[in-house]
Parts: structure tokens; sequence; C-alpha cells
């Protein structure tokens, strides 16, 4: 079928570091399954782009120096593809892209370690970071990694604090049980994860529990299906895979709070996705298998984007 799509995160800045050779604007192969070719083919139309320079993954380099380049790579992306892309900053821009205008992109912010201070948030949501993920999974000043006991701290409280005012979205993928918990006892508002599956079928620790799922969806938040293998199951991982763990969430808290967050090139490559699905232009594929499975169009529009553009509607200006 032929929905409006929205992935939740793309690791594209990332790829564009670690591969030197790859150009977005040529199509996917290679391992790699992001591109703006099958972006425009399967019907992707919003792209929740991350920055991703956490404390101690990029060697040689400062978190501040990567964060920079990597909004430096998107500024470069959107000016050599601008027919093609475009900066969301509004609600109408949204409506744009949903017309059938350029894919849009807004940045998610994958550990919140480019962050300086809380004051430091208003300057980063003014350059598109619309989401932001406390702590990717080693620990900073805001929050606890998955090696040490920390939560989140008193500077992550105050950072929360900061991004409910600028209608920032925090982002609990990759978060510790502790680190979950506490998000949701410091903020009321609306919450996502942004790429993690059912923990009930894929006992992985980035996996969502049962009752973290119905937690996220109690704010009117999502979970976004990832598309790596190593969260979905044991081999063969298929289209049917994927749809089992859409199920699950569907089963558990309705068609509004599961959306897609493929994480394509982030980390792995397609050799390490579902089969069937190497590159975003499958990404359709999961409409179809959802409408082989009964779910009605409405749903489907909803889980494939629909969804996604309910969350981000509420996070941005008219
Ligand atoms: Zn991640």
């Amino acid at each position: 079928m032929s929905a409006f799509i929205v992935d939740g995160h793309e690791d594209i800045a990332m790829a564009l570091l670690e591969d030197r050779q790859w150009d977005f604007g040529s199509p996917a192969g290679n391992g790699h399954g992001l591109s703006l070719p099958d972006a425009k083919r399967g019907g992707v139309g919003l792209i929740l782009a991350t920055i991703f320079a956490t404390e101690g993954y990029w060697e040689d380099e400062t978190v501040a120096s990567i964060a920079e380049r990597q909004v430096k790579l998107y500024s470069e992306l959107l000016e050599k593809h601008s027919d093609d892309l475009f900066r969301v900053e509004s609600r109408g821009d949204l409506a744009l892209c949903q017309a059938g205008g350029p894919i849009g992109i807004l940045h998610l912010m994958e550990g919140a370690d480019p962050i300086r201070s809380p004051r430091d948030m208003k300057r980063w949501a003014e350059r598109g970071v619309r989401i932001v993920g406390l702590a990717w999974n080693t620990g900073n000043r805001y929050c606890g990694g998955w090696d040490d006991t920390r939560g989140v701290t008193a500077a992550g409280r105050n950072l929360l604090a900061e991004m409910r005012r600028l209608k920032v979205i925090p982002d609990l993928s990759h978060l510790k049980p502790e680190a979950f918990d506490d998000v949701m006892s410091f903020d009321d508002g609306i919450v996502v994860a942004s790429h993690s599956n059912a923990h009930a079928l894929r006992g992985h620790r980035r996996n969502l529990t049962d009752e973290q799922i119905r937690a996220i969806a109690d704010r009117d938040g999502l979970v976004g299906i990832v598309l790596y293998n190593a969260f979905l199951g044991e081999d063969p991982v298929t289209l049917e895979t994927v749809l089992a763990h859409i199920q699950h969430m569907v089963d558990l808290v309705g068609t509004d709070h599961v959306g897609l967050g493929s994480d394509f090139d982030g980390g792995f490559t397609t050799a390490e996705t579902p089969e069937g699905i190497d590159s975003v232009a499958d990404l359709r594929r999961i409409g179809d298998g959802l409408e082989a499975r009964g779910y009605a169009s409405a749903d489907v529009e909803k889980i494939l984007g629909g969804n996604w553009m309910r969350v981000i509607r509420g996070a941005l200006p008219p």
C-alpha cells in the first residue's frame, strides 16, 4: 500500500562519518539501508535523523566537535538535495511533506552528551532537535548508563524540565529500567521510545517490557519498531517477526502507539535486518504485511506514519 511513512530513527550522519565512500543520494547497497532514492521510492515522507555524539564512542574527537560535524553534514545534505529534503520547523511544514512535498527532516539526539547544560537545550531545539534521549548505553552527566548505578541525575531532571518547556520529547530507547522510571516520575508529558521492540518476544535489554509499553501509551506516546535482527528474534528473522512485535504492542495498547524507527545504518548492516527488508524502500512491506493480517487501512496508516505525525505535531509550533 502507499501510505505516508515516517521513519523515527535513521543514523544518516553517523553513516556519513563512518563510511566516506557512502552517498545518501545514491541507491542503497553495500550494507547500507538508507538512501534518498529509496526513501522517495518507498514513500518515506518524514525522517528523524539522529545526532549521535555520545562520550567515548568516537575516539580521538570530543563530543562537541563530533556533534557540530554532524550538524554540518546535515546542513550540507539539505543544501545538496534541496529539491527533495527540507528541515521541518512547524506544523505547516509537516502538512507540506504529507501533501507530497519534499521529505521532511527533524533531528533526534541519541544521548544528550552534546548539550552542555539545560540552558543549552534551546540552541539545539532551534537547530531542529525535537527529541532527546538522555543517555545512550553509556552514562553521562544527565543519566546513568548500563554500566553504572545512577538513574537520572539532578542535571538530567533540570534538562527534562527545560525539554518540556521547549516541547522537546524524551526518548526512552536505550535507557535502563531505573532511568526509564526516573524519567516517568520526573516528567508527566508525552514520551517515545524511538527504536525499541517488545521484550516479551525478544528478551534483549534494549527492548521494552509490557509495563513500559503501557506506560508510554498512557502518555499518548509511541514505540518505534527497530529493524535490527538482534532486537527482533532468532534467525531466520523475517517480515513476520516484525509483524509479531507490532501485533504484540497492538494487543497491549491498540494501534495509536506503535510506529517505525528502523535504525538503519545505526552500527549494523542490512545483513542484520529482516529478510526482504533491505532498505527504507521496503518499509512499505510492513504495511502490506499488516493489511494481509487484516488490519484496517486507517490502522496501517497510523502505524506507518500517522502516530509519529500526531506526536511530532504536538512538539511543533503552528
Ligand atoms: Zn540506538
